[in-house]
């Protein structure tokens, strides 16, 4: 039977203290980068900095949710920031997110997969993919969020215009604001901000891909079909298993992609509580071993999880 232990509400308690890493990470960036001259100091910065941009992310996602914070207003103040952060428009992650939600379960309906299904890509393209891969070069994460997040081609398919009207207010509010950072303080973000977001890119590759890429997920094509239950989700979807205490603390539960599918609306802070029918939840270094050693264009387009038996 499919329950959730705790069916729990949105706890600001719950949402500071899980706010406690990602900001002592900042500030020990900084503390580095100010106070210490040495090589060392510098890449103890640089890594700090990459995980907390890393979970900005990952509190992007939960703000979007609107499961951080007890109040809307809190989640769509902080969600702002994150998505700031994360070069991604608050407003555009809500809608293509809560798509994402709906039809998981679809490739061709889901607007974050749609791309998955039969690309044509010339030979160079394929190449890339596979090295980038290979390499642990972060090219899917950067073509999730603008293929996904600043696409307006992609939004103009999907959305009501009354939303892409905000989603460009939004756009262009924050193309202001990286314009002028870069005019202001481009010497510090180049070389104390960009290293750290490059890296922090590689660690969302792992993480993003490893929630559906390889599934058996059908495609609609012309048949009208019903968005699935949430509860009927999960197969759809993969988690990753990490140390419980990092997993709570420093990824916010963010490895647990089934139970999220399961429970969209259950504040990450609990999702370590929540009871799965099926698990598709190898251990981190399995997952790692076990699909890199495909091809990228294998693992992120070939649907068949032929591994998952093995
Ligand atoms: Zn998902
Ligand atoms: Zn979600």
């Amino acid at each position: 039977m499919k329950k959730v232990i705790h069916k729990q509400r949105p706890s600001n308690i719950k949402a500071l203290v899980s706010l406690v890493v990602p900001f002592t990470e900042l500030g020990l960036a900084v503390l580095f980068h100010t106070a210490l001259h040495s090589p060392i100091s510098y890449i103890l910065s640089q890594l700090l900095l990459a995980l907390f941009f890393f979970q900005c992310f990952i509190l992007l996602h939960e703000c979007g949710h609107k499961s951080f914070f007890k109040s809307k207003w809190a989640n769509q103040g902080f969600g702002h920031i994150m998505g700031f952060l994360s070069l991604i428009p608050f407003t555009s992650w809500i809608e293509i997110h809560n798509l994402h939600h709906k039809w998981t379960g679809f490739r061709d309906k889901d607007p974050t997969t749609e791309g998955t299904v039969n690309p044509k890509f010339s030979p160079f393209t394929k190449a890339l993919v596979n090295i980038s891969w290979r390499l642990y070069i972060p090219l899917f994460t950067l073509g999730y969020r603008f293929g996904n997040y600043w696409n307006l081609e992609k939004m103009n398919r999907h959305l009501k215009p009354k939303n892409i009207r905000i989603i460009r207010w939004n756009m262009i509010v924050l193309l202001l604001l990286y314009v002028g950072i870069i005019i202001l303080v481009s010497k510090t973000l180049f070389f104390y901000v960009l290293p750290a977001y490059i890296l922090s890119l590689v660690l969302s590759d792992l993480v993003i891909l490893s929630q559906h890429s390889h599934i058996d997920i059908p495609i609609a094509g012309n048949v009208p079909v019903r968005p699935i239950r949430y509860s009927d989700q999960v197969i759809y979807t993969r988690s990753i298993i990490f140390p419980k205490f990092f997993a709570h603390y420093f990824l916010f539960n963010f490895n647990l992609h089934e139970a999220h599918h399961q429970h969209p609306s259950l504040p990450a802070y609990y999702l370590g509580s929540a009871i799965i029918d099926k698990s598709n939840a190898p251990g981190f270094i399995e997952y790692l071993k076990r699909y890199k050693s495909l091809s990228g264009m294998n693992f992120v387009f070939n649907t068949k999880d032929k591994l998952k038996t093995r």
